[in-house]
């Protein structure tokens, strides 16, 4: 039981260590397209139990290559029918000609959609085979932002970063001329890939400033609800999942309701000291759940309160 009484008392440490953060943050919610009737359900509960605490957007994902591409449109137009929600709909442009992808952002902007995240896309053969574009296609995010800039420049365009670098990149140089190539070309906001370790987001931030970008650089936290299946998703991603993470969860694989209190507790901790450190914008990877997000988002004084509006 060790590694869970490390993680409440750091968690309990972050929300009792010190004077009140200034100010409430601004949170965000990441979902993906469901698959079945039943998996819709379950995401509606959550969009329910979520929107209260009046999230700036929450974002739909893209599945690789479009293959969601109207399960990601059907969500994002419920919620805007539905909801007061701000929907913000992933694309990417792997395996698709420009036009078609010029389609889909019209058909979002007739929707009403003012937000799409621009993504290049994983290569077709899956992460690790080298990035083929579309003969006729956008050939990376850059190019992507521009186009949905050139449609509608009242479009607000959001895009990845890498606080331990894009793991196709060479080098941090060239990841960080690639963000900086995508802000030019329009995008007002990043949201990064999930991190453990908030001294590489810290550290990523500072050599994102001194290269002269000066957007938003939303960290994108990811509660570990499975730890053994997103340890590998996110690894696969370019993610270091440290050490002491692993030990947190060590033991647990036959106890879901533990591993969701640690997970809660982990995420929690590190959400709490990010804020104060003065971050106040944060991206929450829900997994289409609403229990551990909303714990954390209470832990950073967010209330389901009528009216409340974040910071
Ligand atoms: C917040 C977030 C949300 C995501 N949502 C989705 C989603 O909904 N659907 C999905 O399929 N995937 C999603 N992804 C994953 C993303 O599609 C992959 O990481 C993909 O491999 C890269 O896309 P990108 O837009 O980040 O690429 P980019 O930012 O364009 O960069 C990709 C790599 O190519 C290099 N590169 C790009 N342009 C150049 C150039 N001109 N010269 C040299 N090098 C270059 C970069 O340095 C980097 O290494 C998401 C990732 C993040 C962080």
């Amino acid at each position: 039981m060790e590694p869970l009484k490390t993680a409440m008392s750091e968690t309990l440490a972050a929300a009792h260590d010190g004077p009140a953060t200034p100010k409430l943050p601004r949170i965000s919610f990441e979902f993906f397209p469901p698959k079945t009737a039943e998996m819709e359900a379950s995401l509606w509960e959550t969009i329910k139990r979520l929107a209260p605490l009046h999230p700036t957007f929450v974002s739909v994902t893209y599945g690789a290559g479009g293959s969601t591409r109207e399960r990601t449109h059907a969500t994002i137009a419920r919620i805007l029918k539905e909801t007061d929600l701000l929907p913000a709909a992933h694309l990417t442009c792997v395996g698709a000609a420009r036009g078609e992808i010029d389609e889909i952002v019209e058909r979002y902007y007739e929707t009403g959609v003012r937000h799409i995240v621009a993504l290049r896309g994983d290569p077709a053969g899956g992460l690790g085979t080298p990035y083929e574009p579309h003969p006729d296609g956008y050939r990376g995010a850059i190019e992507l932002v521009a186009g949905i800039k050139r449609l509608h420049a009242d479009i607000e365009v959001s895009v990845s970063a890498y606080p331990e670098k894009h793991p196709e990149a060479r080098d941090f140089a060239v990841d960080l001329d690639v963000l900086k190539a995508k802000v030019d070309a329009g995008a007002s906001r990043a949201i990064t890939q999930c991190f453990f370790d908030n001294d590489l987001y810290h550290r990523y931030v500072d050599q994102v400033r001194a290269r002269g970008i000066e957007i938003p650089i939303v960290p994108g936290i990811m509660p570990m609800h499975n730890f053994k299946q997103a340890r590998n998703f996110v690894t696969r991603a370019g993610t270091t999942v440290p050490d002491w993470l692993a030990e947190k969860f060590e033991g647990l694989d036959d106890d879901p309701e533990t591993r969701k209190l640690v997970a809660a507790a982990v995420a929690a901790g590190q959400v709490q000291k990010l804020h104060k450190h003065g971050v106040d914008n944060f991206h929450f990877y829900t997994m289409n759940r609403a229990d551990l997000v909303f714990a954390i988002s209470h832990l950073l004084g967010l209330r389901p309160a009528a009216g409340q509006k974040a910071a």
